[in-house]
């Protein structure tokens, strides 16, 4: 396929306010492209080179892009940087360029959409010393052979902002039209990322080999698996109920969830965050005692890493782990804060997959595997079967310093990528106010008045992820609970993703001052779950009113960065706690 058509598609693609239309016209331009290129339209789609967790970056600097666009177009770079500054939009800029371009010396070649994506991969894989004209060179090439339309989604693409709104679950559904024709099939596809967590994989098994293709995807090695995420339930009896009476009990850390792929004969280990970035350069003495401490020939293992001191026996705070974020002095914080991980799960092991394998047999395999007493080690955890040994289990696991307890249903398989009630997590509630906190995507925000005019940033509109309608819905305002210091930082993050309209996935009643790409996620404490005529989430037409929260506050430090939009609180998480809520009042 033609890159030109793809441009087409794409501009359809903005100009619908519709997610079902957007599943037409993806499935469309899938049909209409051939098999051998369809892992790199689905990952272009994306608007990405590769899946997350192989780290290849895209953007390049805007500076670089502007060169490229007068260069093309034989104008000056300052002519170039006016119309942006009046645009805001360098795609803009560059169809505005391109559509009258001074130079004729370039014929158009109309490329090939994977001479495009190969190119990109180039200009972003070419480093070191006169990287920065080969890079210009080969952007130059591919706008001056681009229609001005062509021109704005390579811009928009080598700068990493396509945004284009299309959603992992709105592919899915496209790619199942396309190739089985019918949206049905997507749980199945659904399946097969979950265990790869590789979109373009998945389409290109697919389009070349069918369902059986899909199908045959499995655990592999250095390909993360969708974590297994947990239920709430307010207190022990209803737990254990759920649970057949009888469930094992761990304590829950608050650090950070690492998927450890170990190749112990190959020397070889890679680590990966909840939302499946490769943090492997955060955690080097994990690394090493990996190698070193784990009884396996290769394992993929999944556990909480958390900054510990041995000698107190104290667990230290979020905000420690999280320090190891950044790239500088993490081996002198190795020092000062050693991390552990506490392994809870095992879910490959010297060549066979573990994920269907019941919790307790996983466990044991688990416990023959990692024995020490080093810097990895198991997590804590009993057999209850009553609901005084949860209780006293949990208030234990709060004495030390934890968040709280993870029941886990004894025979039940890891499920990739969802929450299901095989784990049931209990946090400490907090006496009149909602007992956990919820993660909520920051969809638009609001003008400052007064003193926080001058953060340009005065409120935030919040929503939830309905991953039933793959659409974000409103669930609160939020206007307090930031410091001077989270102002700034969101405000500029914000204007960066602001958007011209409301996005396609985006279900709203009420208005922002600016619409934002659904993409960061923040943490918020509230006083109770209310019901809202205002608010989409969880509302049922015009009679059944919306939900919302009361006396909401910003309490994550800026941006939770181990979560992407989809994995914010979902709106079946909302109801499911607001009834919660209902019982624990009634007890009361
Ligand atoms: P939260 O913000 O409450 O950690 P979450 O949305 O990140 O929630 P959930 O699946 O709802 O994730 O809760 C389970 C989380 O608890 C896991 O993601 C993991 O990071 C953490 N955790 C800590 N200890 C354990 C444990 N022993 N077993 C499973 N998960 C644990």
């Amino acid at each position: 396929m033609l890159f030109e058509e793809v441009a087409k598609y794409y501009e359809r693609l903005e100009g619908t306010s519709s997610r079902i239309a957007m599943v037409d016209i993806l499935a469309e331009m899938f049909s209409k492209s051939k098999s051998g290129e369809i892992r790199e339209l689905v990952l272009m789609t994306q608007g990405v080179l590769a899946p997350p967790f192989e780290g290849v970056q895209i953007g390049i600097a805007e500076k670089f892009a502007e060169a490229a666009i007068a260069t093309a177009s034989g104008y000056q770079n300052d002519e170039v940087f006016k119309s942006y500054k009046k645009t805001g939009d360098m795609g803009i800029t560059a169809e505005e360029f391109i559509g009258k371009s001074r130079l004729r010396t370039f014929s158009r070649k109309d490329f090939e959409v994977k001479h495009v994506f190969e190119s990109m991969l180039k200009i972003a894989r070419t480093s070191g010393s006169g990287s920065r004209d080969i890079k210009i060179k080969m952007l130059v090439e591919l706008l001056a052979s681009s229609s001005p339309l062509g021109s704005r989604y390579v811009t928009r693409f080598a700068l990493g902002i396509l945004r284009l709104g299309a959603g992992d679950a709105t592919i899915l559904e496209a790619l199942s039209k396309a190739y089985t024709g019918t949206r049905e099939n997507k749980p199945m596809l659904e399946n097969a990322y979950n265990i790869c967590s590789d979109l373009g994989k998945v389409g290109e098994m697919l389009a070349v080999h069918g369902i059986i293709g899909v199908q045959n995807i499995k655990v592999s090695l250095f390909s993360p698996i969708r974590p297994s995420l947990a239920e709430r339930l307010p207190t022990s009896p209803q737990i254990l109920e759920k649970m057949g009476g009888r469930c094992a009990v761990e304590s829950k850390y608050d650090g950070l969830r690492v998927q450890v792929h170990l190749d112990k004969k190959g020397g070889r280990v890679k680590m990966f965050s909840r939302n499946l970035e490769d943090i492997t350069e955060m955690f080097p003495d994990i690394s090493k005692a990996a190698l070193v401490e784990v009884g396996v020939k290769n394992a993929i293992f999944e556990g909480e890493a958390i900054s510990f001191d041995e000698a107190t026996g104290e667990f230290r705070p979020f905000q420690e782990t999280i320090q190891r974020k950044r790239k500088h002095g993490v081996e002198e914080k190795s020092i000062e804060f050693p991390m552990h991980l506490f392994s809870f799960d095992l879910m490959y092991l010297d060549g066979e997959d573990y994920l269907g394998r019941p919790y307790s047999e996983r466990r044991k395999r688990l416990e023959e595997i990692i024995k020490g007493d080093g810097l990895i080690r198991l997590s804590d955890r009993i057999i209850a079967e009553n609901p005084k040994q949860i209780d006293k289990y949990f208030e234990e696991s709060i004495e030390k310093g934890l968040e709280g307890i993870v029941a886990k249903e004894l025979n039940s398989v890891y499920v990739a990528g969802a929450r299901k009630f095989g784990w049931i997590k209990l946090k400490r509630s907090y006496r009149g106010e909602l007992s956990d906190t919820v993660d909520l995507v920051i969809l638009g925000y609001y003008l400052g008045r007064g003193q926080r005019t001058e953060f340009g940033l005065g409120g935030l509109l919040s929503g939830t992820y309905n991953s039933n309608r793959d659409m974000f819905e409103t669930i609160s305002k939020i206007g307090t609970g930031f410091s001077e210091k989270q102002m700034k930082a969101l405000s500029g993050a914000l204007k960066k993703i602001k958007v011209a309209k409301k996005p396609a996935r985006v279900d709203a009643l009420i208005s922002p001052d600016f619409w934002v790409e659904p993409r960061y996620v923040i943490t918020v404490r509230a006083d109770e779950i209310t019901r809202s005529p205002m608010h989409t989430c969880g509302r049922g037409g015009d009679e059944e009113p919306g939900y919302a929260l009361r006396f909401p506050r910003l309490v994550s430090d800026g941006i939770r960065e181990d979560k992407g939009s989809g994995e914010a609180t979902t709106t079946d998480e909302i109801i499911e706690m607001f009834k919660m809520q209902k019982k624990v009042k009634v007890a009361d």
